[in-house]
């Protein structure tokens, strides 16, 4: 059993709302979401960080781009508007380390984030 939290939510071992899933990655709900809809895209392979990302999985990162509108549908923010944000090492906030975009909307968003 893998010790990383992401991957045993993308297992099911970890109850989650599943938003969208299929064979390469995984999206459900943030558990303290920062907004009205706050969901999280996961790619299925654990990769602690972009930093860690391999050369030949870059796929993944094309993957989750081309599937965050859909799942930006799915919770009914794609017309209105949406943020996708990575997070990456300790200044970022990185909290988990199995990268995970965040999609944040339901409200006006502030630029610059804090
Ligand atoms: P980050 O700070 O970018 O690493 O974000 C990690 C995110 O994972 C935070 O927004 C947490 O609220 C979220 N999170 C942590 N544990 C869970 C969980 N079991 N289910 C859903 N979201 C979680
Ligand atoms: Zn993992």
């Amino acid at each position: 059993m893998s010790d990383c939290i992401f991957c045993r939510i993308a297992a099911k071992e970890i109850p989650s709302k599943v938003v969208y899933e299929d064979d390469v990655i995984f999206a459900f709900d943030d558990i303290r979401p920062q907004a009205p809809v706050h969901t999280l895209i996961i790619p299925k392979a654990h990769i602690a960080s972009l930093n860690d990302m391999p050369d030949d999985r870059t796929d993944v990162i094309g993957h989750i781009f081309a599937k965050a509108p859909e799942i930006a549908a799915a919770k009914g923010i794609k017309a209105t508007g949406y943020r996708l944000v990575l997070n990456t090492g300790p200044d970022s906030g990185q909290d988990v380390f199995h990268v995970h975009f965040h999609i944040l909307g339901g409200r006006k968003m502030h630029w610059p984030p804090g």
